[in-house]
Formats: C-alpha cells, sequence, structure tokens
C-alpha cells in the first residue's frame, strides 16, 4: 500500500483517462491519491475530480508560477475554503521558484506567507514548492516557523541538503518524486539517506516527472512505486517497510485524511 501525496489529475492530459488511471493505481497497491491545485479559481474542478473518486484529495493554493495572477486571494480565503469541504486535505502548493522565473520573487514570496498563515489557522499541512531558491526558502520557513508552527511539506524535493535539514528541524516533512529514481540524482540520494524515516513521503508529481522505468513516459500515480523502490533501497529497508511508514506519515502529516 502506497499514497500518491502530490499529483495533479485536474491536468488535460489526463481528462480523457482519468477512470483508467485510478484503476490502474489502485491495482498497484496506490491506495489514495492527493491532487494538488495550482489555482485557487480552479478549485471547483479538483473537487469534482475528489467527488467522484472516493480514494482521490486534494488542497488548496496558488502555485508560485501562478502568483501573480492571484495576489487577490487573501489568508481568510484559503481558511474558508480549506474548511468549505471534507476531502480538502492540505494547503497549496505554493512557495518559490526561481527556476522559471515567470513572476517576480516579491510575488511568490507574498504569495506564499498567506498560505503559511493558512496552514498555521487550519494546522492543515502547507504543500510547499521550491525550486532554485534554497536560501530565501530556509529564511522564510525559519522566521515563519518563529511566529508560530504550522504543518508542512517540501515536496518533490530537489534542493540542497542545508534546506532537508532545516525542514526536519522545523518539524516537516520531505517527498521525494520520481527525480530521486534518475541516474544522476546521487546527490539527492544522499539527502534521502539522512532524512529520519518518520519525515518521509512519496509522490509523483504526475503528469511530470515520470521514474527511471517509465521515463519519458507521461507520469501516473501508479508509477509512485518505482520511487518507493529506490527510496527503500536508499534507508536500506525493504520495499514493504518503506511503503509502511511512508504511508503511515502521510496519514499523520494529511490528518484530515481517512483511511479508506
Ligand atoms: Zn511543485
Ligand atoms: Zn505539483
Amino acid at each position: 500500500m502506497l499514497i500518491d501525496t502530490h499529483c495533479h489529475l485536474d491536468f488535460a492530459d489526463f481528462a480523457d483517462e482519468r477512470d483508467a488511471i485510478i484503476t490502474r493505481a489502485h491495482e498497484a497497491g496506490v491506495t489514495q491519491m492527493v491532487t494538488i491545485s495550482t489555482r485557487v479559481r480552479k478549485l471547483d474542478g479538483l473537487l469534482a475530480i475528489t467527488e467522484k473518486y472516493p480514494s482521490v484529495f486534494c488542497s488548496v493554493g496558488t502555485h508560485p508560477n501562478n502568483a501573480g495572477d492571484e495576489l487577490d486571494v487573501q489568508t481568510e480565503d484559503l481558511v474558508r475554503l480549506a474548511n468549505r469541504h471534507e476531502k480538502i486535505v492540505a494547503i497549496g502548493e505554493a512557495g518559490l521558484d526561481y527556476f522559471y522565473d515567470t513572476q517576480t520573487p516579491a510575488d511568490q514570496k507574498t504569495g506564499f506567507v498567506r498560505h503559511i498563515a493558512a496552514a498555521r489557522e487550519t494546522q492543515l499541512p502547507l504543500v510547499i514548492h521550491s525550486r532554485s531558491a534554497d536560501e530565501d526558502m530556509i529564511e522564510i520557513l525559519t522566521t515563519e516557523s518563529g511566529k508560530g508552527a504550522f504543518p508542512f511539506i517540501l515536496h518533490c524535493f530537489s534542493s540542497g541538503p542545508e534546506l532537508a535539514r532545516t525542514g526536519v528541524e522545523l518539524g516537516g516533512y520531505i517527498s521525494f518524486s520520481g527525480i530521486l529514481t534518475f541516474p544522476k540524482s546521487e546527490d539527492l540520494r544522499d539527502i534521502a539517506k539522512t532524512v529520519p524515516m518518520d519525515r518521509l513521503l512519496v509522490e509523483t508529481d504526475a503528469p511530470y516527472l515520470a521514474p527511471k522505468r517509465w521515463r519519458g513516459k507521461r507520469n501516473e500515480p501508479s508509477y509512485v512505486i518505482n520511487t518507493a523502490e529506490v527510496l527503500a533501497e536508499c534507508k536500506g529497508v525493504a520495499y514493504q517497510e518503506i511503503a509502511r511508514i511512508t504511508t503511515e506519515n502521510a496519514f499523520r502529516i494529511f490528518s484530515r485524511m481517512p483511511r479508506l
């Protein structure tokens, strides 16, 4: 049993095949999935998917690459929306993306801090997207945690060891995607070895980043097993053990998500 803690089932890539994709996930042992919001304005589409499929849950938030388009969304809006529907189990994804610098750092930070405040208030986990922004991310996480703790996940972790260390010290979880399986990701696997067992999660970030076994194909939730296999190797434990632990961790951090 595994949980894909981060995918994007509302993307057009999946439109015609969602039934088949979710069936394949279940057949592979992926019992539950969290489909992650990238625009608050598209929340209704996400909710419709979660209402159709009992095993699919969702979040609410604005991806940093869309930050400038949703600067009207305030903390209280996020809190109100998050409490509107029982299938919303997280805030985000929000954060900083300086790799695709389509949005100004100032707009990204404004949105990010509002999402942090919403996570602090609701105590729902904040799904954090951080790319090429380690220094600013460490500073914001440290400063904001000092104002009051909030649960969070550093999703699709592909940053440096210092951000991983800071995340763990502040009580956060580290989620690994298919990037962990790539031949060139030796540094990332070294970081995975240092993350405590009780903070590890796995995800696909589908439709992006198919793991090595399916590299070049469109990603989907069933493929999360390959990431879990590589994570098990990193930690020197059996696959079944990593599956059990990451699933336990997922239910702990996604505290509103029921076991089906
Ligand atoms: Zn992301
Ligand atoms: Zn994502």
